[in-house]
């Protein structure tokens, strides 16, 4: 029963150290990472584009109330020297206007191109770290299913042999088990406590060598409980 609880706990341990919650937990953070990074990009680009959107408008803007400047000078409607001159003035003022105006556009044009590069980028690496992710979760499952699998034979295994030991013998060796590291009973071994590795005193010795074969000896040193075998020395 020591032998199966010992598996168990080794099994236990195995699968809270199983090298893919490191790796899971690693690839998360960067997958949060390159979220936040993707949703700034995305807000960027949604940014440039509204940016674009206006810079466009007010060029046409410009350019329609040009236009219209100049059909008045082409109509011959104005006559005035002073009037055509002032209308040129804003004909000129306006083509200025304009070529800053498509500046604005272009260089936002940029800005916004260098984001969508980079919402490309972030989403090709969200999607390789997530497939990343998947695969360590994949491989962590199968590790649980396998460990899982063994440790319910494990301890079908124990219960039988628990049905048969005395209720109170049990309740000690339980006891044991949860002060002593996992360890309740440890097999005297060539006059050796297996449990704390101290050899047995010549008084203690003879006590456990007169025991019946059906008492329960105990480690004087562990208190552990002694398991006698043909190899035990006594
Ligand atoms: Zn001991």
């Amino acid at each position: 029963m020591q032998d199966l609880d010992v598996r168990l706990q080794q099994l236990a341990h195995k699968r809270r150290s199983l090298p893919e919650h490191a790796e899971i937990e690693s690839l998360t953070k960067d997958l949060t990472q390159l979220r936040d990074l993707l949703v700034a990009a995305q807000t960027e680009e949604g940014d440039c584009a509204r940016e674009q959107t206006k810079a466009e408008q007010d060029v046409d803007q410009v350019r329609q109330r040009a236009a219209r400047d100049q059909q008045r000078l082409d109509s011959g409607a104005v006559t005035s020297p002073k009037d055509l001159e002032n209308l040129q003035r804003e004909i000129a003022s306006l083509a200025k206007r304009q070529g800053d105006l498509e500046d604005v556009v272009l260089e936002v044009m940029e800005r916004r191109e260098s984001a969508q590069e980079r919402v490309t980028e972030l989403t090709g690496r969200v999607a390789s770290v997530q497939s990343k992710i998947d695969d360590a979760t994949a491989r962590r499952d199968t590790a649980f299913e396998q460990l899982d699998g063994e440790a319910a034979a494990v301890t079908k295994e124990r219960e039988v042999i628990a049905g048969s030991v005395p209720a109170d013998l049990l309740k000690l060796y339980d006891k044991l088990r949860g002060q002593q590291g996992g360890i309740g009973a440890a097999k005297l071994y060539q006059r050796t406590c297996q449990g704390c590795r101290q050899e047995l005193a010549i008084t203690e010795l003879n006590e456990v060598r007169s025991a019946a074969p059906n008492t329960v000896v105990r480690c004087e040193n562990c208190r552990r409980i002694l398991v006698r075998t043909a190899e035990s020395g006594i």
